[in-house]
């Protein structure tokens, strides 16, 4: 999810059709296709639920996403097994991405039931390296990072009182052993062939499946109908330049047919990826000019934050502003449009790199 932009209503689309506008009861399975039930598991946010999907597969089930780990979602779980699986037993999990409010629970699953995971590899492994390094105090290089991108100190001071292990809470221990899955590779689920597309720059290596039988996509955080998903920069790789990756990842999608019902990970199943893909572009560019126009004068990327956002950020919130910020930043840099320079005060300064070429 992301932080509500400035143009939220322009990002609503009418074009889209909700063909399932009820969403499954809390411990409820929802059959939407042949074999193919929905399910909705809460989350302890704004956006308050996930939606995952169980796939029958032959002699027993294929989960994609968990929900987060906490001991209600637990319960929840064993609970839908008895009420829905019918004795068959739970053959893998999926998981989209590394993401806690996905695949927090595929540990709890390997540990009890030795369900196997099937993720990418780069997702897997981010979600490994994020849960190790759980420490507790904000790392320095992390301190300086945000010093860079112009946070006060009481901004900061308010990172550290969150500490760094955050990732580590919501999530039960990642499986030390994954299956991979691949862009472009099939996957038999019961009588269907399902295939993985790849999506990036939510995370590196997001997996959506797409049945064109079905005429299903489960499209992950990748393809949202109402919200877009967070495109962030984040301490590890501050040059990273993921709002490119998403934007072309995005042309994957762009060829399935017009009537495919897509599968999100928040909110309803919907028709219309499409038209739904131009919106989340169109939102991107607005937001991009948005800090283009912010950096006629030199600013720090803190100081373009409320030209993006019309909103204030609360309890550690500016981190995800900054970060959606400075991937909207690194793509201008990359196209030639902003230059950056670092002030006396330890913080990069933004700028339209015309206005420099004219002023020099
Ligand atoms: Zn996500």
């Amino acid at each position: 999810m992301s932080p509500a932009p400035k143009s939220e209503s322009e990002t609503l689309s009418t074009e889209l059709q909700y063909p399932l506008p009820t969403p499954p009861e809390l411990g409820e399975a929802q059959e939407i296709a042949p074999g193919v039930f929905w399910l909705r598991l809460p989350l302890p946010f704004v956006l308050n639920h996930v939606n995952v999907w169980l796939l029958a597969d032959g002699d027993g089930w294929t989960l994609v996403d968990t929900g987060l780990k906490s001991s209600k979602i637990e319960a929840l779980w064993r609970q839908i097994m008895s009420d829905h699986f019918g004795g068959k037993p739970l053959k893998r999990i999926i998981g989209t991405h590394f993401h806690p409010d996905h695949i927090g629970l595929a540990g709890w699953f390997e540990e009890h039931w030795q369900v196997p995971l099937w993720m990418t590899r780069l997702d897997w492994s981010m979600g490994r390296m994020l849960q190790l390094d759980s420490r507790q105090n904000l790392p320095q290089p992390v301190i300086d990072h945000f010093s860079r991108v112009g946070l006060s100190q009481a901004e900061v001071a308010e990172m550290e009182a969150m500490g760094y292990a955050n990732f580590g809470n919501r999530i039960s221990p990642i499986p030390m052993t994954f299956r991979r899955i691949s862009h472009g590779e099939e996957l038999i689920i019961g009588n269907h062939i399902w295939r993985v597309v790849v999506g990036r720059g939510h995370t590196p290596e997001q997996a959506c499946l797409y049945c064109d039988e079905l005429g299903l996509l489960i499209s992950g955080d990748q393809i949202l109908p109402r919200i877009t998903p967070m495109i962030g920069v984040y301490p590890s790789e501050p040059d990273a330049n993921p709002l490119l990756e998403f934007l072309h990842s995005l042309d994957r999608f762009k060829g399935l047919p017009a009537d495919t019902l897509v599968l999100p990970s928040h909110d309803s199943p919907f028709v219309g990826v499409g038209p739904r893909i131009d919106k989340i572009r169109q939102h991107h560019r607005n937001r991009l000019d948005d800090i283009f126009g912010a950096c006629a004068e030199p600013k720090t990327l803190r100081e373009t934050v409320p030209y993006m956002f019309d909103r204030e950020f609360t309890d550690g919130e500016i981190f995800m502003a900054v970060a959606e910020g400075l991937a909207h930043a690194n793509y201008l840099i990359d196209e030639g449009q902003l230059d950056r320079e670092m002030g006396a005060d330890g913080a990069y300064r933004y700028r339209q790199a015309g206005k420099r070429a004219a002023a020099a």
